[in-house]
């Protein structure tokens, strides 16, 4: 199906009911990505709801739209059930795969609307009507900039638009930082600041914002939790509940601790093993060809990216990491 005159067809004929869907823990790119499609569409005249299966961290309390996004696991089951059921398009941002959305995943699969996944995640799964998917991507904020200029409806972008569509991008590539960001997404973002994005003031929101407490966690972490093994290049961070607990953490607050472990010298795989309620989570960032993605999905029952990825188990705190580390030593010589 050629894709953009699918979509076109479908979302610019007349108003629609349309659904936004996001994965579970959604990051900036998930919600920027999100809010930015919501935005441009409801300039279109749709009737746009935007869905998060579980809640956004703090520090994006911020993003313009995010009052209206409708968190399923805090009391909006049924409401969440009733838009997805109703409505005539769905859109599923950052994410490719139905497991990302937990609960939400069969009322998705079983609802007759039409299903438009825009992604930039290596898996995938066949249930979408219209693929926007493209790994090479940086951002799914990237993918939604370029689905709106294949539109030709540029015009629409505004300040609040584009300011979605830059955190997503900017966070995604860790501050233009990956392999992937080349120059065609720089043009992207350049595009994107014609329409007045505030850099300095996103950055301060994004990257500047600390409480003293989450600088005193970081401090308690990087002395107390932190793990170098020097030998396989790998260095990790695990964190208890209690830890979570004793600093008053909110959601996101842990978001980025993984890239202090890797910012050693040398080091080449990273892993944040995290203790939350009866499971153990675990964000896994890698540099160069040492690929994080299958190492998520084959033990952590999770995926992602090459270079980053995350996963879960049903372990313990210290079962994970003996497992993390045994998988490291056998891996030894792809780490070297
Ligand atoms: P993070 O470590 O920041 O939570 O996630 C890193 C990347 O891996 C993100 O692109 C995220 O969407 C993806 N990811 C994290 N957890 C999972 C998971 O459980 N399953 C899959 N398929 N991807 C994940
Ligand atoms: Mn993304």
């Amino acid at each position: 199906m050629d894709i953009i005159p699918a979509i076109e067809k479908e979302i610019l004929s007349q108003p629609k009911r349309i659904v936004i869907t996001m994965h579970t823990n959604p990051d900036a790119d998930a919600l920027g990505a999100s809010l930015g499609l919501a935005a441009f569409l409801k300039k279109k005249n749709h009737h746009v709801s935007v869905i998060a299966p579980t809640a956004y961290p703090e520090f994006l309390d911020w993003l313009p739209g995010i009052d209206e996004v409708i968190i399923y696991e805090k009391n909006n089951q049924q409401l969440s059930f009733e838009l997805i059921a109703s409505a005539d398009i769905i859109f599923c941002v950052d994410f490719a795969i139905l497991n990302r959305i937990n609960e939400l995943a069969s009322a998705v699969k079983q609802t007759k609307a039409t299903k438009i996944v825009i992604d930039h995640h290596l898996d995938t799964e066949d249930f979408a009507d219209v693929m926007l998917w493209n790994p090479k991507a940086t951002a799914a904020a990237e993918l939604v900039y370029e689905l709106i200029e294949a539109l030709g409806e540029t015009d629409c972008i505004d300040k609040s638009i584009a300011e979605c569509l830059y955190v997503g991008i900017l966070t995604d590539t860790v501050s233009f930082k990956t392999p992937n960001t080349t120059p065609h997404v720089h043009r992207i973002v350049a595009n994107l600041l014609e329409f007045g994005v505030e850099v300095a003031k996103i950055n301060k929101l994004v990257y500047d914002s600390n409480s003293l407490n989450k600088l005193k966690f970081l401090s308690f972490i990087l002395s107390n939790r932190l793990t170098v093994l020097p030998d396989y290049k790998t260095a990790y961070i695990a964190i208890k509940s209690a830890d979570a607990k004793q600093f008053n953490l909110n959601t996101g607050d842990t978001e980025g601790l993984v890239n202090y472990a890797l910012s050693i010298k040398g080091i080449v795989l990273a892993a944040l093993i995290k203790e939350k309620y009866d499971r153990v989570c675990i964000s896994l960032r890698s540099v160069g060809d040492f690929a994080v993605n299958t190492f998520a999905k084959e033990y952590f029952h999770g995926g992602g990216h090459k270079n980053a990825a995350g996963g879960m188990t049903n372990l313990s705190l210290e079962e994970t990491i003996n497992i993390f580390e045994t998988l490291v030593k056998n891996n030894q010589d792809l780490l070297n």
